[in-house]
C-alpha cells in the first residue's frame, strides 16, 4: 500500500450511516456519495465528535444544531443540483451543508447570521479546500448581488416563504424550505415556472432552529414573524 494511503478511522461509521440512509429511503446516490466522502466528524462540535455518525441532529453551541443526517439528505435530494449549478444556503452553521453541495459539484454561496460559526466555517472551508462563497449577515432576504440561483436551501425555519427568495430563483430553479411555526414546519419545494408561476410541494413535517431576521422570526424569546410577506 502507497504511503500516501491514510487509515481513516470513521471511513467504517460514515459508510454504515449511508447504508442507513439507503435504507430509510434515500435513493439520490450522488448525494449518498458525497456523504460517504464528507468528513462529518470536522464539522460537529469536539464534544460529540463520538457521535458525528449517528442519525441525529447535535449541539453546534449558540444555540445552534448541526441537522440530522436524515434531513440534509433528504432536502439536497429535493434540490436535484446538478453539476456546475449555483445554489445559495441560507444557515451556514457548521458548514457540513454547504460543503455537501460543492462536493456534488455546486457552485455554493452561503449566508449565515452567527459570527462565531460564520468564522468557524470559513476556517474549514479553507483547511479542506472548499471554494465556497461565503457571508455574514440577514440570509432571509437572499443573497442578491449573485442571483439567480438555479438551487436555494434554507437549512432554518421560517414563518413564510420569504419573497426575496423566491424572487431570486433562476427559471426552473428549486426552493427548499421548512415553513411553519416554532415547533413543527412542514418542509416545502417551490420551483419557479415562469416569471410569476412556481410549483408548490409538500413533504411532511420536520423540526429546525428558527430563521431570524427580515423574512424570519425576531429575536425575542416568544418569537413572532417580522413581516409577513405572502
Ligand atoms: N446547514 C447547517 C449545517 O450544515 O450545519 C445547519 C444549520 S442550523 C440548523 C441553522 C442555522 O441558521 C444556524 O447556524 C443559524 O444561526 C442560522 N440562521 C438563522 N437565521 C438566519 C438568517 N436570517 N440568516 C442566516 N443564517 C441564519
Amino acid at each position: 500500500m502507497s504511503s500516501q494511503v491514510r487509515f481513516d478511522p470513521y471511513a467504517e461509521l460514515r459508510h454504515a450511516l449511508v447504508e442507513h440512509l439507503r435504507q430509510r429511503g434515500i435513493r439520490d446516490e450522488r448525494v449518498l456519495a458525497a456523504m460517504e466522502r464528507l468528513p462529518r466528524e470536522l464539522f460537529v462540535h469536539p464534544a460529540f465528535i463520538h457521535r458525528a455518525y449517528e442519525d441525529v441532529a447535535l449541539p453546534l453551541g449558540y444555540n445552534q444544531t448541526i441537522s440530522q443526517p436524515y434531513t440534509v439528505a433528504f432536502m439536497t435530494s429535493l434540490l436535484e443540483l446538478e453539476p456546475g449549478q449555483k445554489v445559495l444556503e441560507i444557515g451556514t452553521g457548521s458548514g457540513y451543508q454547504a460543503a455537501l453541495l460543492a462536493l456534488m459539484g455546486g457552485r455554493v454561496y452561503t449566508v449565515e447570521r452567527q459570527w462565531e460559526l460564520y468564522q468557524r466555517a470559513r476556517q474549514l472551508f479553507a483547511r479542506l479546500g472548499l471554494a465556497i462563497q461565503t457571508r455574514f449577515g440577514d440570509g432571509s432576504l437572499g443573497w442578491q448581488e449573485h442571483a439567480p440561483y438555479e438551487a436555494i436551501i434554507v437549512t432554518a425555519a421560517a414563518p413564510h416563504i420569504p419573497k426575496p427568495l423566491r424572487e431570486q430563483l433562476a427559471l426552473g430553479g428549486r426552493l427548499v424550505i421548512p415553513v411553519g411555526g416554532p415547533q413543527a414546519q412542514v418542509l416545502v419545494r417551490l420551483r419557479r415556472l415562469s416569471e410569476h408561476e412556481y410549483d408548490y410541494e409538500e413533504f411532511g413535517e420536520f423540526r429546525f432552529v428558527p430563521l431570524i431576521g427580515k423574512e424570519g422570526w425576531s429575536e425575542t424569546p416568544d418569537i413572532r414573524p417580522t413581516s409577513s410577506s405572502s
